[in-house]
């Protein structure tokens, strides 16, 4: 069998190293808000090219506390509305009602499954406060367009960018094109830790500072609490793991580019519905090398019998998930669309040639 992701292989390939620094985090009788996570956080913010970064205890909180920090800010208040692709992972719609902000879904562009940026402006209203992008799969999305529409009526850029570390933009990296990112730093994402994890990136001094505090029960300093905070920690042994994978996220995402560029080139069969190379000037870093096609079950029952295992990203849009029951009578028909039709390869930067070419020829026959 192909695995879908073969985690084990991919911390394996830098197994001396990360032991070490394990090995050197246990010994050290030191485990929160030590070097570990001040080293990690300064050579994030140095590959992101943000002037700060704060490691989190997971991608979910990283947005969570990016819109709390703003709430705190005085820049948002309760039912303000923000602005969210409608097929997204349900963790960036979760951060907004858990502030008990209102997401207003935006449904997504067909060619590329992000947002559609001509979508934007019949969304925004008075008390609109923010958009929220998510770079989903990998793919960026950004635009001249979309900073105009923010800066015309005030709002906040917000990046999710949990699926797309290392990607780019007119040579600009994804977490370091709006006001503040959200990453995380899940098994399976592209940087990923041994258990969860998350950081969040921005050039925003104050909103720095204020998730700092807010992240670690809204004190800046010990025994006094300026807000009324959660506990939100980057742990020293998944920052020393992180800070040994990041040296090699660059190379690991070129050979998961380089599996994408094959499979867009030899995959031909007209059933299947490959995904768009990015537009020019822009870096793809494929999370997720996505395909669509009519009958999505039978080809995932096919490709599973072959020995190639597959996974949906996502099966259930958020609007018609029991969650947000108020929902589940909305119609948003393009992501109805992707969430019944897409189906998603392997891809990883530890999968052979001889995988590679297997998965082809397998859904080449189908
Ligand atoms: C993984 C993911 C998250 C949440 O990250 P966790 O670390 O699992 O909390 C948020 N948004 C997107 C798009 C994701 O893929």
């Amino acid at each position: 069998m192909i695995k879908f992701l073969d985690l084990q292989k991919i911390n394996l390939s830098h197994q001396e190293e990360i032991e070490e620094r394990l090995l050197k985090a246990f010994r050290s009788g030191w485990y929160l808000m030590g070097n570990e996570l001040k080293t990690f956080e300064a050579n994030l913010s140095q590959y992101i090219g943000a002037k700060h970064a704060i490691g989190v205890a997971n991608g979910l909180d990283a947005l969570r506390l990016i819109l709390r920090g703003y709430i705190e800010m005085g820049l948002m208040k309760a039912n303000d509305e923000i602005l969210v692709p409608s097929n997204t992972y349900i963790a960036s719609i979760l951060a907004i009602s858990d502030n008990r902000l209102v997401p207003v879904l935006v449904e997504p562009d067909i060619e590329n499954y992000n947002i559609d940026i001509s979508k934007i402006e019949e969304k925004i209203t008075s008390r609109t406060k923010a958009i929220l992008i998510v770079h989903l799969y990998g793919r960026v999305i950004f635009s001249d367009k979309l900073e105009a529409l923010a800066k015309k009526y005030n709002l906040k850029i917000i990046e999710d960018n949990a699926q797309a570390i290392g990607a780019k933009w007119n040579g600009k990296k994804t977490g370091n094109l709006g006001d503040a990112s959200g990453f995380s730093f899940y098994p399976g994402k592209n940087l990923g830790a041994l258990g969860d994890a998350g950081a969040v990136t921005t050039n925003d001094e104050e909103l720095a500072k204020t998730i700092k505090a807010l992240a670690n029960y809204g004190s800046n300093k010990k025994y006094v609490n300026i807000y009324q905070g959660l506990n939100s920690r980057l742990d020293e042994v998944q920052a020393a793991v992180l800070d040994v994978k990041l040296k090699y996220i660059d190379q690991e995402n070129e050979v998961r580019r380089k599996i994408a560029e094959r499979y867009i080139a030899e995959i031909s069969n007209p059933k299947i519905i490959l995904p768009e190379n990015p537009e020019k000037g822009s870096e793809h870093v494929w999370h997720v090398f996505l395909v669509r096609t009519e009958k999505r079950d039978e080809l995932q029952a096919y490709l599973t019998e072959n020995g190639v295992q597959t996974l949906i990203h996502y099966p259930i849009p958020p609007h018609k998930q029991e969650a947000y029951k108020d929902w589940n009578g909305l119609s948003f028909p393009i992501s109805e669309k992707i969430h019944q039709e897409v189906l998603s390869l392997p891809i990883s930067p530890v999968m052979s040639d001889e995988e590679v070419l297997k998965v082809i020829e397998v859904i080449n026959m189908y």
